[in-house]
């Protein structure tokens, strides 16, 4: 997500001169050996008898261990009913136990109504909020039932949408005259909570997992239109709706929007984008005020403008985006919502975000730091591509926080993370070497996941420079790596 300032709008910058590649030690061999070994490690399902690659550890309790799982599908029914204005879920996950045993946590920011566990009904007690350790908003819910190494199970939820428990929440936005309604997904990285888990079961944003939703709005005969970055099929009412998000998908891809359709202006467009021709949606609700065409044109032409700096688009045939009002923006899997003033900033996610994801959520920085250096027009971030000698004596800034079961992206990301890959243009030979450093980067692990270890590597190479002590400071704020 953008900056709280905002990047400002500037039309698309046009591709500059690609610079030579790396000239450092970095052999071929080193280069495929690399890719397939994290292709291994990361590329697909996770290994039988793991939890999924990148979990945090168990967390110890009195009774025992708190285990992270691997959920391998998610579905859910959804049902909103503007009459009475409630929205009802039933839920199901399947998961998997890792290595070791004890109780399987997930995660869920609504109020449980009634749960039940391979089967077996048990009291919503049975599934509530845990500490991890990580403070209060990082808090996990854990199954109270004891579970083997590399056991599957089947949870059924069923509860009421509210508000959801997490800072910066927004809950579901019924018509005051009762025949409507509008719901946006609308997650964060900068809060712990704020993910899919805010409305529906789900694990942390390292677990890939399919997710299947059935949607339908009764007590209206109002037509309705929900945009989403999965497979849509409209169940001819244009008031229910099957969706289905690829197993590729983590809790932080999912992009969904519903709104009456009198309200939502669209326009389409076509970007040629990295040898593709992408169909590009854009639609807006009244309070975006914006110019939609022009916004699709746009666009269009910050997509194909990646697509040459940057290399391959990971997201299929298609680019969403839904222009919601100022100050706001998320960057989802080929998607976003925004503001039109964050658009440039949120389809460059599209890369390094929703491209090349984050491992874990600690990870998170990397996406805002590369956004905040590459598209930034504002005064408060800097200007974009910034090249300026960075020593080790400036004061420590915290970009990935301690504890494994943080879940979060600090503020700082965005200004401080910047100002890191500034230091790291500089050290690179100047900020075109690291715009091909980073297409480099996203050529390795576009469509999957890296860490924040990972791109010090990467970096250090096009560096030519051991860059862990410009980590250790700049990243995890003079405290030992961890
Ligand atoms: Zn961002």
């Amino acid at each position: 997500m953008p900056a709280a300032t905002g990047p400002k709008p500037t039309g698309p910058v046009p591709p500059g001169p690609v610079p030579p590649g790396p000239t450092a030690s970095r052999t071929e061999a080193e280069t495929s050996a690399a890719r397939g070994s994290r292709r291994r490690r990361r590329g697909g399902a996770s290994e039988a008898g793991a939890a999924a690659e990148g979990a945090p550890p168990p967390v110890p309790t009195d009774e025992g261990l708190l285990v992270p799982v691997d959920i391998a599908r998610a579905q859910a029914r959804v049902r909103f009913d503007t009459s009475t204005r409630q929205a009802d879920v039933e839920a199901t996950v399947e998961l998997r136990v890792g290595d070791v045993p004890g109780r399987p946590l997930f995660d869920l920011r609504q109020e449980v109504d009634e749960v039940s566990f391979d089967g077996a009904r048990l009291p919503a007690e049975a599934v509530r909020h845990r500490s991890t350790g990580a403070g209060a908003d990082a808090r996990m819910r854990a199954v109270d039932i004891e579970c083997e190494a590399r056991s599957s199970h089947l949870l059924r939820l069923r509860y009421r949408l509210g508000e959801p428990a997490a800072t910066g929440a927004n809950p579901v936005d019924w018509a005051p005259a009762g025949d409507g309604v509008r719901f946006d997904l609308w997650m964060s990285d900068l809060e712990p909570g704020r993910y899919l888990e805010m409305w529906l079961p789900a694990n942390l944003c390292h677990d890939r997992f399919s997710l299947e939703l059935a949607v339908e709005v009764v007590g209206t005969d109002r037509p309705h239109l929900l945009l989403a970055n999965g497979e849509v099929e409209e169940g001819g009412t244009r008031r229910s709706w099957a969706v289905r998000y690829p197993a590729s998908y983590t809790s932080l891809s999912p992009m969904l929007v519903l709104a009456p359709v009198d309200e939502v202006e669209t326009a389409r467009s076509e970007a040629r984008c990295a040898g593709r021709t992408l169909e590009v949606v854009v639609a807006a609700l009244p309070e975006a005020a914006a110019d939609v065409p022009a916004a699709a044109a746009d666009t269009s032409a910050w997509l194909s403008y990646f697509g040459s700096r940057y290399g391959d688009w990971a997201h299929g045939d298609r680019f969403l985006a839904v222009l919601w009002g100022p100050g706001r923006g998320m960057e989802y899997d080929g998607a976003t919502t925004a503001s039109e003033a964050a658009l440039e900033h949120e389809i460059f996610h599209s890369w390094f975000g929703r491209g090349v994801k984050p491992a874990g959520a600690r990870d998170g920085w990397m996406d805002e730091a590369m956004a905040t250096w590459a598209t930034a027009s504002s005064r408060a971030t800097g200007a974009r591509f910034a090249s300026a000698e960075l020593g080790l004596d400036e004061a420590p800034v915290e970009l990935r926080p301690a504890h494994p079961w943080a879940r979060h992206t600090p503020r700082e990301a965005y200004a401080g993370g910047a100002r890191l890959l500034s230091g790291v243009a500089e050290m690179a030979g100047g900020a075109g070497r690291l715009r091909a450093a980073l297409a480099d980067w996203h050529s390795r692990y576009g469509g999957r996941a890296a860490t924040s270890d990972d791109l010090c590597r990467h970096l250090s190479t096009w560096c030519g420079t051991d860059l862990r002590p410009w980590w250790d400071r700049y990243v995890d704020g003079g405290r030992p790596a961890g």
